[in-house]
């Protein structure tokens, strides 16, 4: 079994009837990119930069986050690195920016991710400057975490403007033309606004664990409540439709980058319901690919209507079971 998912690693990821699918992987820290190339990734669909602010009390400066986001894209051979501006707050911490953070009633609702960049403009401005530095050396995409109306992603674009602008002027080399700029759909308010959204980006990814928690109102961290955690909820799937029809209208490229496009179970689903990316942990990129090389993507678009005419999430599970084959 572990042999044949390492086989798996040099064939192509493709349907039985012959549509690619990209397999991206999701990073937390330095040390992944091994895994991710073992694996087969086509990139990095999700770098997470928590990384660069934890374990530690002061705050990255442009120059160290440069050299961070340089040495992934080496690292990965010239493969397209998705990286996202800071996403603390709520579930995620970090000390040296206990401050601003403050102590917030609700953390999942407070200010976190891309509203303590805005808040914090230097914060959100190093980051863009290294990373417009960064893509000068290789494929880098900027993601926005969080974001809930157009509004934040135009300041955002102006704020990357003036960096750029400051940069030039310091006569220091950045990507030309200016990086894609995409955004995380990962608040049922983002995903409903998805058609808004699009003229604006580049490319969306759909942050699934986000997602089920705001839709279905479940802490995701929260043993209590983990039963009802639930994926397949309709009102998720409708929302992940809604993003994806959107995109697909827009002319612009959509991942699925949650929990959900690394288990296998739900690979027929998504890409019945028109993803074409998915993005995440490395260690899952073999089981995946092995599902997607064996599904045909007519039959699973058809199966994934009959599942969005489904009210209830036990019915929807049981209907993709049958359809991956694990009935009883
Ligand atoms: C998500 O919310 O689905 C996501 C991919 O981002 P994170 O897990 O880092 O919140
Ligand atoms: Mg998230």
């Amino acid at each position: 079994e572990r042999r044949q998912l390492k086989s798996l690693r040099r064939l192509p990821s493709v349907t039985r009837d012959g549509t690619d699918v990209t397999l991206l992987a999701n990073l937390e820290l330095p040390r992944e990119v091994e895994t991710a190339v073992e694996a087969g990734a086509a990139g990095v669909g999700l770098l997470r930069t928590e990384f660069l602010f934890m374990n530690r009390d002061d705050l990255p400066d442009e120059e160290e986050q440069t050299a961070q986001l340089t040495d992934f894209l080496r690292r990965m051979n010239g493969q397209p690195v998705t990286a996202r501006t800071l996403d603390v707050g709520g579930e995620k911490l970090a000390t040296a920016l206990r401050q601003p953070l403050g102590e917030p009633a609700n953390p999942a609702l407070g200010l976190r991710a891309i509203r303590l960049g805005l808040r914090e403009p230097k914060l959100l401005e190093t980051q863009l400057a290294a990373m417009l530095r960064a893509a000068a050396e290789g494929p880098l995409r900027i993601l926005l975490p969080m974001i809930c109306a157009p509004a934040e992603v135009r300041k955002v674009r102006e704020i990357m403007a003036t960096v750029a602008r400051r940069l030039r002027r310091r006569g220091v080399r950045i990507a030309n033309p200016l990086p894609r700029l995409g955004v995380m759909i990962e608040v049922p308010g983002a995903a409903l606004s998805a058609d808004a959204l699009a003229p604006l980006c580049d490319f969306f990814a759909i942050g699934t664990n986000d997602l089920v928690q705001y839709t279905l109102a479940i802490d995701r961290g929260d043993e209590q409540v983990a039963h009802l955690y639930d994926p397949l909820h309709p009102a998720v799937l409708r929302l992940v439709q809604f993003t994806v029809d959107a995109a697909t209208r827009a002319g612009i490229p959509v991942s699925v980058c949650g929990e959900m496009a690394g288990d296998p179970r739900y690979t027929a689903l998504l890409l019945g319901l028109g993803v074409r990316e998915l993005s995440m942990s490395p260690g899952n990129l073999p089981l995946v690919k092995r599902r997607v090389r064996s599904l045909d993507l007519v039959e699973a678009t058809r199966r994934a209507r009959v599942i969005m005419e489904q009210s209830d999430s036990g019915r929807i599970a049981a209907l993709l079971d049958d359809f991956n084959g694990l009935a009883a």
